[in-house]
């Protein structure tokens, strides 16, 4: 491990809790990291000698659902870290939503992160849309995967790849729409039909 460039540090000099050019330094620790070496304060360009501990960031499991699946990772959090259930969390870059906690062997509603067993989670950065589409003598049901604000409307003609189809109506929650635009993420399903393609002349 390299040392950083700058660290923020209180200034045995002026006190001010600021930013700290490391002039020169090395890392280690096993169970801490430990940050020794000669840094400058930004606010009164006092060089001084600095021992820093911090914890070690330890790797918490993590079962990621997406759609119909569940995937097996992990993700590093401070020790002393809160974890609590309905927190938002980057995975590398998937947005996830923390949807269950078990600690010692139970399921809690928050705990520090170094009680955790596993976190479960799921990905809130994509919805999956329900889409029912009417083919003629057959409804075939598809996928259309959207963000959670991302808004569809009747009469929309949405592209399934290799067909496209207009959306006739959509359903939600509380209503039945046949006109007008609503949140992917409010949306139960779609209705709507195949879009033939017409040759122009
Ligand atoms: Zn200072």
């Amino acid at each position: 491990m390299s040392a950083p460039s700058a660290l923020v540090l209180k200034c045995p000099n002026c006190g001010e809790v600021v930013p700290h050019r490391v002039l020169r330094g090395k890392i280690a620790g096993k169970d801490e990291i430990v940050f020794e070496g000669v840094v400058r304060c930004s606010k009164c360009d006092a060089i001084s000698n600095v021992v820093t501990r911090e914890p070690k960031p330890i790797v918490v499991p993590l079962i990621l659902s997406w759609l119909d699946r569940s995937e097996k990772t992990s993700l590093e959090f401070s020790p002393d870290e809160d974890v609590a259930i309905g927190e938002e969390l980057d995975l590398g870059d998937t947005r996830i939503a923390v949807t269950a906690i078990e600690s010692a062997g139970r399921r809690v509603g928050a705990t520090k992160a170094k009680a955790v067993d596993t976190i479960w989670a799921k990905r809130i950065d994509q919805v999956r849309v329900k889409f029912s589409v009417n083919k003629g003598n057959r409804t075939v049901p598809h996928d259309v995967l959207a963000a959670p604000d991302e808004e569809f409307e009747v009469g929309e003609i949405v592209d399934l790849g290799k067909d496209r189809a207009v959306v006739h109506h959509i359903r939600t929650r509380i209503r039945t729409m046949r006109q007008g635009r609503v949140r992917a993420d409010e949306i139960v399903r779609m209705y709507g039909r195949i879009v033939r393609e017409r040759t122009s002349r």
